[in-house]
């Protein structure tokens, strides 16, 4: 064991803050009073901020005074999700509708406890460590916005880390492993448009509805006929709409859903074949079908290097028997992927003990978890940065 090093006074000043970000939710962009919040724990302890890249973004940056090495950049997301929230904990979510239920008000604490600390002992650091608190990861593209704003040209980083708490793991123990991690995920909308009207006189009519259905489950047989059964592959249709009342064929129909795959080329050619079936079962049935596919997230893959040494840190922290060095992938999908599209790293799963999953109404994120994750950020960075003579480029 390295870190894990809170006093009780400092584990309840985290915890209250994390409870006052859970309690204060906001959606992704719309962050105003968790940004503020953010950039005024990190102002209060000497970091100097900025603000609004990507929107509601926040950069701190801390220099390190012992002469010159890396730039490392931790990241953690503000965002919360539209889901109400099912709890009786005291300070539960006062939004309705709105819920901290990916533990983001967490992560953000643990970067912010890993900031007091580091900013505690920059007399040891080289470099510098960019703090990135990044908005809207929940599928609305804050990783992008705050790219597309000169996040790594205003600060540029040579390496970048993120972690994710992780309910169905328990607490402490840690996964990263090199190559993909999470999966890439287009969005999909198919507006299918026929002939509506009577509905005791439906051979006058091209039914939307029914062309909808037929698509639906045209769809899905992508995945078990068109990918190659060794890849991993999913689509969802996860929304349909036709139709408003009993007696009327409806005019207009529309499905939406989610492809998320691995590879490029997979996900090239499933998109192809959603609107070759669309187009082709639309027709058959006399209908037309407008297909919208927009590519949300891009496959996370981490870097071998960088997961190695996330690996090799935790393995000092919490022990090799608490670390998975090649932890399954998931089809779920994450934005720090376009980060690392732009700078190498690596990206790693923090186990919270057993609960309800992530997205889910109930949902609770373990305050329990704050100094493995903090630590972990303390120690990558302290790794990386490196102290006076230990920097050697790799
Ligand atoms: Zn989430
Ligand atoms: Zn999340």
């Amino acid at each position: 064991m390295t870190s894990l090093a809170f006093t009780a006074e400092e584990l309840r000043y985290l915890s209250s803050l994390r409870q006052d970000f859970h309690a204060h939710p906001e959606l992704g962009f719309e962050e105003e009073r968790t940004s503020q919040r953010v950039a005024e724990e990190l102002t209060k302890i000497g970091i100097p901020v900025t603000r609004g890249i990507g929107k509601t973004g926040v950069i701190g940056v801390i220099e390190g005074e012992a002469g010159p090495g890396r730039s490392i950049g931790l990241r953690a997301d503000m965002d919360a999700l539209p889901i109400h929230e099912e709890s009786n904990l005291p300070f539960r979510s006062t939004v309705h509708g709105c819920f901290h239920g990916c533990g983001h008000d967490g992560h953000m604490t643990m970067l912010i406890a890993a900031a007091r600390q580091l900013q505690a002992r920059k007399a040891e650091i080289c470099g510098r460590i960019v703090l990135i608190f990044q908005p809207a990861e929940e599928g609305r593209g804050g990783a992008r916005a705050m790219i597309a704003d000169g996040l790594f040209q205003r600060f540029p980083c040579d390496e970048i880390y993120a972690l994710h708490n992780a309910p169905d793991r328990d607490l402490g123990k840690i996964a990263v492993g090199p190559g993909p991690v999470s999966a890439s995920a287009d969005f999909f909308d198919i507006d299918i448009a026929g002939n509506g009207g009577h509905a005791a006189f439906p051979h006058r009519t091209v039914d939307a509805g029914l062309a909808a259905i037929a698509i639906a489950q045209g769809l899905h047989t992508i995945v078990s006929r068109n990918v190659d059964p060794v890849d991993s592959a999913v689509l969802s249709v996860t929304a349909m709409t036709a139709g408003s009342t009993y007696n009327v064929i409806p005019d207009t129909a529309r499905l939406s859903g989610t492809i998320r795959t691995m590879r490029p080329d997979v996900r090239k050619s499933m998109a192809e074949r959603l609107v070759a079936l669309a187009d082709s079962i639309a027709a058959g049935y006399g209908a037309k079908a407008t297909v919208d596919i927009r590519d949300v997230f891009s496959t996370l893959v981490n870097d071998p290097l960088h997961a190695a040494i996330v690996a090799d840190v935790a393995a000092k922290l919490v022990g090799e028997d608490n670390l998975d060095r090649k932890p399954p992938i998931v089809m779920t999908s994450e934005d720090f992927a376009d980060m690392l599209l732009q700078v190498p790293g690596a990206y790693f799963f923090l186990g919270q003990g057993q609960g309800a999953a992530l997205h889910n109404p109930r949902y609770a994120f373990n305050d329990a978890v704050i100094p493995f994750g903090a630590s972990m950020f303390v120690e990558v960075a302290m790794d990386r940065c490196g102290t006076p003579g230990s920097v050697g480029w790799n």
